[in-house]
């Protein structure tokens, strides 16, 4: 539990790229963080039934 390594692929991190091992991983890492980031309030924006609930 001392060097838990790349968390994309496990490899030895890199201290440039930390916690990553490569430029590589730091991007996919980020794709995905960002993937997150923006799959949350685009599956919100199309559900807006709070407004048609007030007219029932
Ligand atoms: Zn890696």
């Amino acid at each position: 539990m001392s060097k838990p390594g790349c968390p994309i692929c496990g490899k030895p991190v890199d201290p440039t790229y930390r916690p990553f091992c490569s430029k590589r991983c730091a991007d996919v890492d980020l794709q995905r963080w960002l993937a997150g980031v923006y799959a949350v309030p685009a599956s919100e924006d199309e559900s807006l039934p709070d407004k048609d609930q007030a007219e029932d």
